[in-house]
């Protein structure tokens, strides 16, 4: 037996037994979001919009949005409504010129007229019917936010990715959780990131590069 045989063990040439596979974790019992939990229904093929309707018992808000949605997402952060129970909100945008208020309008009150995205809710039962974004040297003038659990048409593009993940901790989420909220999103093919997702924040880096003249 030579040096280094003795030093790593002998001579056997029986290989060790292959290590054990990992159990595959499955995360299907982190709730995220009525919307999310069972999986996301695909978007419907030609679809043009659908009516959200506020959640009070009569005299709704109703709010008609004319298009398809774009950017559908889960939001962790702390302004997005959100129904109860939910870690994270389902956003996503859709052209100002194709939201229009239907019903009982003079129920909303604007959350808070500070933010860049001025949340527009019901002022009885609190739901926020469109966000809409005044000033027109923000990056995502012309888009409102919308909210499509509040309309009954099935079809809407559905969510793509998860934005502000990090912010649930910020709504009180235990930190120890993170690793199992992340890794749902996940299985939910709903890439988790703390900002937006790398395309949205190209498009502000663009308009930021636009309008300080690096790029033309
Ligand atoms: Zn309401
Ligand atoms: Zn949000």
């Amino acid at each position: 037996m030579g040096f280094l045989s003795s030093l790593f063990g002998g001579e056997e040439k029986q290989s060790p037994p292959p290590p054990a596979q990992a159990p595959r974790v499955s995360y299907a019992n982190v709730k995220l979001h009525p919307l999310l939990d069972g999986g996301l229904a695909p978007a419907a093929p030609g679809f043009a919009g659908g009516t959200l309707t506020c959640r009070c018992p009569s005299n709704q808000v109703t709010v008609k949005v004319k298009d398809q949605v774009s950017h559908n997402h889960a939001c962790g952060c702390t302004k997005c409504w959100k129904p109860e129970g939910a870690i994270f909100s389902v956003v996503a945008v859709v052209g100002r010129d194709k939201v229009e208020i239907t019903a009982h309008g003079e129920k909303l009150e604007i959350i808070d007229p500070s933010t860049a995205i001025q949340r527009h809710a019901c002022r009885e039962c609190g739901v926020h019917m469109f966000g809409r974004i005044e000033n027109t040297d923000h990056p995502f003038y012309g888009l409102d936010f919308v909210h499509v659990e509040l309309s009954s048409e099935k079809g809407w593009a559905p969510p793509e990715f998860a934005a502000f993940v990090s912010s649930v901790i910020e709504a009180g989420v235990d930190p120890d959780r993170m690793e199992a909220i992340r890794g749902r999103l996940r299985e939910l093919g709903l890439e988790p990131y703390d900002t937006l997702s790398p395309a949205l924040m190209d498009v502000i880096a663009t308009h930021v590069a636009k309008r300080t003249g690096v790029l033309h």
